[in-house]
């Protein structure tokens, strides 16, 4: 991973954007989302657009509370976290590891389902950008070293032309009641939902740390 310089890559990053006829408003968001992801990886760029297309077909203004679902832990979470507040932290963003480079968003509502904007990267779309099609496939022809300005400029000329969406059902999330439980395992607490059984999940399946 690298620290985002900011002069010398912001500055490529502005060319590019002002090449590819990006709106300032555009250009200042993914500005912050570079930074906050500390680099402009090419995934967080398109992103954004995912994020603003979303929004645009939900008639989202900036602010409004909304909730998301991702479908890769790659790029995406981010791009959610920074362009629409939708964050693991406030408990809107769901990050589904499916592999798929997509987002749901949908705004609140009282009734246990309800209607939500997917939008994807539409492959038949992007044979039209041949430079982001094979850094997308993962191919070896895509060389990072000599073709990284060719995609950042592709993908801003591009926009949302890669992209497709569909309204779609999805499950609302409720917050439930809970109580805290004492783990006689560590003697600290948890939620009762979270317990496993008689322990907690870090004496259980959930364990990531031994004491030293
Ligand atoms: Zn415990």
């Amino acid at each position: 991973m690298q620290i985002i310089q900011p002069e010398e890559a912001s500055g490529e990053l502005i060319k590019s954007m002002e090449r590819g006829g990006v709106n300032p408003r555009l250009q200042l968001e993914i500005l912050k989302l570079a930074e906050f992801h500390t680099y402009p990886a090419p995934g967080v760029l398109i992103g954004a657009f995912m994020v603003d297309y979303a929004m645009d077909l939900l008639g989202a203004k900036k602010g409004q509370k909304l909730y998301g679902v991702c479908e890769t832990p790659k790029c995406l979470p981010d791009a959610l976290q920074v362009l629409a507040h939708i964050t693991i932290g406030n408990n809107r963003l769901k990050v589904v590891p499916i592999g798929k480079f997509a987002i749901t968003m949908n705004p609140p509502s009282e009734v246990p389902t309800t209607e939500a904007v997917r939008v994807y990267m539409d492959l038949k779309k992007l044979k039209a950008y041949p430079t982001i099609d094979i850094w997308y496939a993962n191919s070896k022809e895509f060389d990072k070293k000599t073709m990284k300005g060719k995609l950042f400029d592709e993908i801003f000329s591009a926009g949302r032309n890669i992209l497709s969406s569909e309204k779609v059902r999805v499950p609302v999330r409720k917050k439930s009641k809970w109580e805290s439980v004492t783990c006689p395992c560590c003697g600290e607490t948890v939620p009762d939902y979270l317990i496993e059984g008689d322990h907690c999940g870090a004496c259980g399946s959930l364990k990531y740390y031994e004491r030293i």
